[in-house]
């Protein structure tokens, strides 16, 4: 096993080790996990101060998840859009391809976390190949995007025969990689890893940065590896209650990231993913941390805040407009034009 493998392996994926390491009652723990996985890198468990700070907020299972909502276990409404089990077709230019159902953390606030884990998002090399040739034969298909769970705990070999499968697609224009490794483990960039990705340029990686805790010296190497591999790097931060809805740490974390050679891309307000009550944040107040951050940041370091409105709309940019008249909504327009309402809760 590789270093990164051992990392993984050493995971905590139980509440009784979160309850041995900082005295917490297990009890109301073990509900979440048989719903929701956990799994909580020795990396990641490293940067967790106290229960309750942003890195445990993020990682560690939370009675909340469980409490009744209003929100969806497919919020995107992916299954509408995926011709074959493997790839969600939406924008008519972009596909995405799920490759791995798994992820090195679970984070508590996954858009997927009703599949993620489980064998629902986990397809097989057959389902994943049918994927790469729905892609090769949509001609209007110019950028795919690989993402699940994290595309990058495949194995080397694995990642690199399905981009090679892919840049043999004439027609895909530029490659994207979705990854949270970079971040929860960050010793899975390697220089081999490195070298895989650099043959198969243009090829982007967006990964997932939500606290400025965690642009720690191992992430940062991990940037350095993937940038000097001429890798664009972005990022796409979601906006969490008691994690980043502070205009000074969303300032700490942007220019941090910049520092990192990443570049912040969207700002997503939140999925209505079921179990996620308890870490969403008003759209009023996402718009005053994004407009704080003019003046405050360089202008290359301001997110795109966004909202993808659940049924499968699309991504629409959030601005003041948006704000209804009515309390508890959001007006947004769709990609034909129509406004629809959402509640913002
Ligand atoms: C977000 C998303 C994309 C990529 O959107 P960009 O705005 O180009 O980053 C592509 N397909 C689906 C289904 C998406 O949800
Ligand atoms: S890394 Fe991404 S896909 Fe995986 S649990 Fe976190 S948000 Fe979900």
């Amino acid at each position: 096993m590789e270093p990164w493998q051992q990392q993984l392996a050493a995971s905590l994926t139980r509440p009784e080790q979160l309850a041995e390491r900082f005295g917490i009652d297990p009890a109301p723990l073990q509900a979440v996990v048989d719903r929701y996985p956990m799994r909580i890198t020795p990396h990641t468990l490293s940067l967790i101060e106290r229960p309750g700070d942003p890195i445990w907020r993020q990682a560690a299972p939370d009675p909340d998840e469980l409490l009744p909502d209003q929100l969806y276990a497919d919020p995107l409404n992916e299954a509408a859009f995926s011709p074959v089990p493997a790839v969600v077709h939406r924008y008519p230019d972009r596909a995405l391809l799920l490759v791995s159902g798994t992820c090195a953390g679970y984070c508590r606030f996954c858009t997927r976390k009703s599949r993620v884990g489980r064998p629902e998002l986990c397809f097989s090399a057959q389902q994943v190949a049918e994927g790469i040739a729905y892609i090769a034969g949509r001609p209007e298909i110019r950028d795919v995007i690989l993402t699940g769970g994290d595309p990058l705990l495949l194995d080397d070999d694995r990642l690199a025969t399905w981009l090679a499968q892919l840049r043999a697609i004439e027609h895909l224009e530029i490659l994207r990689i979705g990854t949270r490794v970079p971040v929860t483990l960050p010793d899975r960039i390697t220089p081999q890893l490195c070298a895989v990705l650099s043959r198969h340029h243009p090829l982007y990686i967006n990964m997932h940065f939500n606290h400025p805790q965690e642009l720690t010296p191992a992430s940062a190497a991990a940037c350095a590896r993937l940038a000097d591999a001429g890798i664009p790097l972005g990022n796409q931060t979601v906006l969490l209650r008691g994690v980043n809805d502070d205009p000074q740490v969303m300032a700490r974390l942007c220019r941090g990231l910049l520092s990192l050679r990443v570049r912040p891309y969207y700002l997503h307000q939140m999925d209505m993913a079921c179990g996620t009550t308890h870490f969403r944040v008003p759209v009023a107040q996402g718009l005053d941390i994004v407009e704080a951050l003019r003046g405050r940041v360089s202008g290359l370091g301001i997110p795109c805040y966004m909202i993808d409105p659940p049924g499968g709309e699309g991504k629409v940019v959030l601005t003041r407009d948006c704000l209804a008249a009515e309390a508890g909504k959001v007006l947004v327009r769709n990609a034909q034009g129509g406004l629809i309402s959402l509640p913002d809760h």
